[in-house]
């Protein structure tokens, strides 16, 4: 990884055809373009379709380590998507395949025709799923972090704060130190291995 080059997490999906087939395809190219270095993948899910009735998707997430802006990664990704034969119908319509640029380190984009991250993967448990196997805690449209959505549901109950950690008498071991904000990037790293097993 040099001083420019970033974590970049990319979502997969294909609801036609041999969908493993095409999902291990995308990885491949995506492997064997210049300037992109694939270094892991999360395990793949089946998935109920968002949209108009149509087949069950596979969907994954893949890590990429690269120098490439955002926008060079979003075009590399639609030429595998129209060189995998997707056709361009119906908005969530099937396909082939769907490649979506997730996350660009900590990027935060809105331009015509890309948002980064991703603007509706904080909704949708086939990305988030495969993602957290990778990315313990991943940065999600709006800024927010995974805490604060999780914190945003405790939130709507009835929890309200009352004074600060409470003091531990001399002499005993331990503290009361605020925990680090976030995941420890260490429980992703397990988790991954974890996906590896099987
Ligand atoms: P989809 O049907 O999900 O493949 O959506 C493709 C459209 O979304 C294209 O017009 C892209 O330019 C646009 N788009 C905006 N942001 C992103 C992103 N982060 N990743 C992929 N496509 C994006």
């Amino acid at each position: 990884m040099t001083a420019r080059s970033v974590r970049v997490y990319i979502g997969l999906g294909s609801n036609l055809g041999d969908r493993l087939g095409h999902l291990r395809e995308a990885v491949a190219r995506l492997a064997r373009t210049p300037g992109l270095a694939v270094t892991r993948t999360s395990r793949v899910y089946e998935t109920a379709p968002v949209g108009p009735p149509q087949p069950d998707y596979l969907n994954a997430v893949v890590e990429v380590i690269t120098a490439l802006d955002p926008k060079s990664v979003l075009e590399l990704a639609q030429r595998i998507e129209d060189e995998m034969g997707r056709e361009r119908g119906e908005r969530w319509g099937p396909r082939v395949i769907d490649i979506d640029v997730l996350l660009h380190g900590t990027a935060r984009i809105d331009e015509p025709g890309l948002t980064v991250p991703h603007p509706r993967m904080h909704e949708r448990a086939f990305v988030l799923v495969p993602l957290l196997e990778l990315e313990a805690d991943p940065v999600l449209p709006g800024g927010r972090s995974l805490g604060d959505v999780r914190l945003e549901a405790i939130g709507r109950s009835d929890v309200r704060l009352f004074a600060p950690a409470l003091p531990i008498p001399p002499g005993a071991t331990g503290s009361n130190a605020r925990p680090r904000a976030g995941n420890d990037r260490r429980v992703g790293r397990a988790r991954a291995t974890e996906g590896e097993r099987c």
